[in-house]
């Protein structure tokens, strides 16, 4: 049986780290989370920000438009968030409802409060090796993997997944840190055999069991990022679990793994905001 990496108790450990740092300060951090629309899943992931965030004694601003709100409201909201010396970082929960041309609302974010990295400037700081802030997933994924001590540094890293999200961000950062990453996607001719030859399999895809045992194999880590809500309501990754995890040397779980740490990510990105700020 693989070592399981547990994002969970991590988080509660670095959960406590970052309440410490904000019991010193004398403005609490400020995060501005943008929803447009009603969507079940980011109602669930904003909940877990909103709770991370008190439990650290951050302020969260949990600021809902409807999905017919005009772009321009919201850019404009935005910009005197920009200007709003109490906030410190501002986010847009993704997805967002199609007709919303999310660039130019991502855009107007002013890259010192883009607590996600998703601005232009701050996609090219992490594209230059000059990061700034690094999305919360893909900064997610690291501070596990160092958190367990694993090295990056000339490890073969296959990342299956190349979303602008997660995967796309997850391979600079990665390769900023001296891995050499390769990405498979739809178009990946043979998946079973660039998995295989992996050190470190990153999957980020969202179709429970892609990843089988005919995928994997022995000393490899596996993080899972996919979360997929299965028929019978429960949470399964990307990966099988139960299958792969007999092979594997260390494993994520889903729920438990990299979830958590994408919420301290974002965080962690907000203290980074802040002091950039104050
Ligand atoms: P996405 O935008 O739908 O991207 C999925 C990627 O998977 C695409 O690049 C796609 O390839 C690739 N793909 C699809 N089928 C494939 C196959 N059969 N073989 C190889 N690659 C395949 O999704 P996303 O936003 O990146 O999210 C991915 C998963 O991570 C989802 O389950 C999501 O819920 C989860 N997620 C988790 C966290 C977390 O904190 N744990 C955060 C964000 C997202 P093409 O580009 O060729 O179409």
């Amino acid at each position: 049986m693989s070592k399981i990496l547990d994002g969970k108790k991590l988080s509660n450990l670095l959960a406590l780290k970052l309440a410490r740092k904000i019991r010193g300060l004398k403005i609490k951090p400020k995060l501005v989370i943008i929803q447009i629309g009603d969507l079940a899943e980011s109602n669930t992931y904003i909940r877990n920000k909103k709770a991370f965030g008190e439990k650290i004694g951050a302020e969260i601003l949990h600021k809902r438009y409807r999905k017919n709100t005009k772009e321009s409201r919201i850019i404009n909201d935005i910009k005197n968030y920009n200007r709003d010396s109490s906030v410190h970082g501002v986010m847009v929960q993704l997805p967002a409802p199609k007709n919303f041309d999310i660039e130019r609302v991502l855009e107007s974010i002013d890259p010192k409060k883009d607590v996600d990295g998703l601005t232009a400037i701050n996609t090219k700081h992490l594209f230059d090796n000059h990061e700034a802030f690094v999305p919360a997933t893909a900064r997610g994924i690291l501070s596990l993997l160092e958190e367990y001590k694993i090295r990056l540094t000339g490890k073969k890293i296959v990342i299956v997944g190349q979303s602008s999200l997660v995967g796309r961000p997850a391979m600079l950062a990665l390769l900023n840190r001296g891995a050499t990453v390769t990405v498979c996607h739809k178009d990946t001719e043979d998946l079973e055999k660039e998995t295989k030859r992996a050190d470190i399999l990153i999957t980020a895809v969202g179709k429970p069991n892609l990843i089988s045992r005919k995928h994997v194999s022995k000393g490899q880590m596996v993080v899972d990022i996919g979360i997929n809500v299965l028929k019978n309501k429960k949470i399964a990754g990307d990966v099988d679990f139960q299958n792969v995890s007999k092979i594997v040397k260390a494993i994520t779980p889903v729920p438990g793994g990299v979830g958590p740490m994408t919420v301290v990510s974002l965080f962690q990105n907000l203290l980074k905001a802040y002091a950039l700020q104050t």
